[in-house]
């Protein structure tokens, strides 16, 4: 690991209590104002939305003092550093202050790698996959036995739990494992964040919004996640994804600057409901809970990064089966008159349908639909065509959906909540069928984010089974 800046050398070195301002707090904002405080500084949270109560109460018991609904500059213009939240953007007017002014900022990730201490971190990015495949390599480290925590963009801040473990005294003990999230915003606000194995997934057009529209932007920020390793690090990337490649091919050394060990998963780790790993390893995914080739691409990696940290084949295996997938991913719900009903409200854009419904063995009644981010539904025509039986729109404006797929001259209905549009999936359905709900769309015309779209699903889904 690199040497971590202490307080003072990233700080004023005159001042006793040097000022840090946390931008934003939510789950990262709020962990990182406490271990900021814990190690020495003077800190100040400020928020331009509401603040949640409970971490309202957490500061407020820590003494720590914040400000909602707005910024005030003079509180902020005056840090030595700031922390900022990975949900604002550069271009707001906080930032543009605080960058004219030549303040220091990193991000929450950042922050706490500076105090973590002795550890080896496992980072995953991408821009679909991460939460499973985060979930699934810490469940197979656990099962070895292995001293292991998740976190980051899923679940807590990194920076409370490297909190607790300067509070426990655990900051020299070198078998801790911390299998961290990483957003693409997270990874633009890191400066010496040095994971000892990288994990990049996939890259496809996602939040261009941020990157001036260009994808090369975006790319450019995922790739950050090698910016400090070194050699004794590695790099797993997927080897068939044609914007990953192309960047390795653009650049003057391949792939990565820096220099890590490559692991590359290339298409053909996966035959006959089996996963290979080098010569002898062989893992049988046919009796778990995770589908699709996606799912097997996301274990492929999970593997690779069990085996690296030591767990045994063995174990892994025992891990891979008892994996239960985090849900509003392609989560099995009931089987109601011989029909399959699958939540993937996760499914926010189509490059994730697109996976969903390769993962589909029967036909399939699909309920999309929702807040179109700009999408181009044109890499699901043919599959469209040739899984899906009828089409339940479940959005306030369904009209571009209605005009991409009309032409297949398949069932197409228009609906406006989740029990509507189980109801109407349920007419088109006969036993052996599928319904999915994979809406491509975020979800904010009709529900509260995509947790509350998927728990309604699934609640329509067993009131109608109640009836059954
Ligand atoms: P993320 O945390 O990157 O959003 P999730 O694991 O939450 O990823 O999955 C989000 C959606 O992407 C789900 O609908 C899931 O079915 C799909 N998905 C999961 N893994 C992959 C992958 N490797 N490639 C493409 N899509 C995937």
């Amino acid at each position: 690991m690199n040497p971590r800046k202490s307080v003072k050398s990233a700080t004023n070195p005159r001042s006793a209590h040097p000022r840090c301002v946390v931008l934003g707090s939510g789950e990262s904002g709020t962990g990182a104002a406490l271990l900021a405080q814990h190690v020495g500084f003077e800190v100040f949270v400020s928020d331009k939305g509401g603040i949640k109560n409970e971490y309202k109460r957490e500061l407020d018991t820590h003494g720590i003092l914040w400000e909602e609904n707005h910024h005030t500059l003079d509180k902020i213009l005056n840090a030595s550093e700031i922390i900022k939240s990975p949900g604002i953007p550069e271009k707001s007017e906080v930032m543009q202050a605080v960058r004219a002014k030549g303040i220091n900022v990193i991000g929450e990730i950042e922050f706490g790698y500076r105090y973590a201490g002795k550890c080896r971190i496992v980072a995953i990015t991408g821009s679909n996959g991460k939460t499973t495949t985060t979930e699934l390599t810490h469940h197979l480290l656990k099962t070895a036995g292995l001293n292991v925590r998740m976190g980051g963009n899923v679940g807590n801040s990194f920076a409370a739990m490297v909190l607790d473990d300067l509070k426990a005294g655990q900051t020299k003990n070198d078998q801790r494992i911390f299998v961290l999230e990483i957003s693409s915003f997270q990874l633009d606000d890191i400066q010496q964040f040095r994971p000892k194995i990288a994990l990049l997934l996939n890259i496809t057009p996602d939040h261009l919004d941020r990157y001036d529209y260009k994808l090369e932007n975006y790319t450019r920020s995922k790739f950050r996640i090698t910016l400090n390793q070194k050699r004794g690090d590695v790099f797993i990337f997927n080897g068939f994804d044609p914007v990953i490649s192309s960047h390795g091919v653009t650049q003057s050394h391949p792939v990565t600057n820096s220099h890590p060990k490559r692991v590359v998963i290339r298409k053909g780790f996966f035959k006959n409901g089996h996963i290979r790993v080098g010569k002898t390893n062989d893992f049988d995914m046919t009796r778990g809970h995770l589908r699709g080739p996606h799912n097997m691409f996301n274990a492929a990696c999970a593997i690779r990064t069990a085996l690296l940290l030591g767990a045994s084949p063995a174990k892994i295996q025992q891990g891979l089966d008892s994996f239960v997938p985090p849900p509003h991913r392609l989560e099995k719900v009931a089987v109601v008159k011989g029909v399959t009903y699958i939540n993937d409200s996760k499914a926010t854009n189509v490059d994730s349908v697109f996976y969903a419904l390769q993962a589909m063995e029967t036909p399939t009644v699909w309920i999309v639909g929702g807040q179109d981010k700009g999408n181009d539904y044109g890499p699901l025509l043919a599959l469209v065509k040739k899984k899906v039986k009828a089409i339940v729109c479940m959005g306030i404006d369904n009209s571009k959906i209605i005009s991409v797929f009309k032409n297949f001259k398949k069932p197409i209905t228009e609906t406006r909540s989740a029990e509507e549009a189980v109801k109407a999936a349920a007419g088109f359905a006969e036993q052996g069928d599928t319904v999915l709900l994979s809406p491509a769309c975020a979800s904010f015309d009709l529900f509260k984010n995509y947790e509350d779209r998927g728990a309604q699903f699934k609640q329509a889904v067993l009131l109608m089974m109640s009836y059954e």
